[in-house]
């Protein structure tokens, strides 16, 4: 990563961090986006009754066959396909989410179109927030050792996210996260992201 790549990892992460429970896995992520009185969510068929659009002209409107987000005043919205399957599912809600709670300004239903430089960087950010929030640093680092079929099954996240999850693990591991570690209670979530929080890559 660098330097600014590094910088949004570390927002993206300070955010999802903010949501952490101990103990709440998988993280229940629907209930976490109905919970918040800022936010509706919808799938695909509530959005097209509501929009009076026929449903396979959702995604075209979205952009997306997966999900995607909008404002409308304050409330933000997420529109989800529910025929994906559970663990995409969670982790593109987790994603949408992530748009929302950093304050990302691209990617809207009514004005994509003027900001696409911010595009990229924007959805790093809200891939690392799905991620960090799903399956946190230190938990990683507690399932170091086991199956990707088990932290698949522990985090209900796809094999696929398990191993960019763990490619961030190792490259952590690399630079010297384990000393550090060590040093502190390493079961204490704190740590590890005080490991990146004094760490300058
Ligand atoms: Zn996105």
């Amino acid at each position: 990563m660098n330097y600014e790549e590094n910088q949004a990892f570390m927002r993206a992460l300070e955010v999802a961090n903010s949501f952490y429970k101990e103990g709440d896995f998988p993280v229940p992520i629907k209930s976490m986006i109905n919970d918040d009185e800022n936010v509706t969510l919808l799938t695909f068929s509530e959005f097209s009754r509501l929009a009076g659009v026929s449903r396979s002209k959702v995604s075209q409107i979205g952009q997306s066959d997966e999900a995607f987000h909008f404002k409308k005043g304050k409330r933000s919205f997420i529109v989800y396909n529910s025929l994906k399957s559970v663990s995409r599912q969670r982790f593109t809600l987790a994603h949408e989410y992530g748009h929302i709670k950093l304050n990302h300004v691209g990617k809207s239903l009514y004005d994509r179109d003027k900001l696409i430089g911010s595009y990229s960087k924007e959805e790093f950010e809200a891939d690392t927030f799905a991620s960090c929030l799903l399956f946190p640093l230190h938990k990683r680092y507690e399932y170091r050792n086991k199956s990707s079929y088990e932290i698949a099954n522990k985090f209900s996240i796809s094999f696929s996210a398990v191993s960019v999850c763990m490619r961030i693990l190792d490259w952590h591991l690399e630079s010297g996260l384990e000393n550090y570690l060590s040093h502190y209670e390493h079961r204490k979530h704190d740590s590890y992201i005080n490991f990146l929080r004094e760490c300058s890559f």
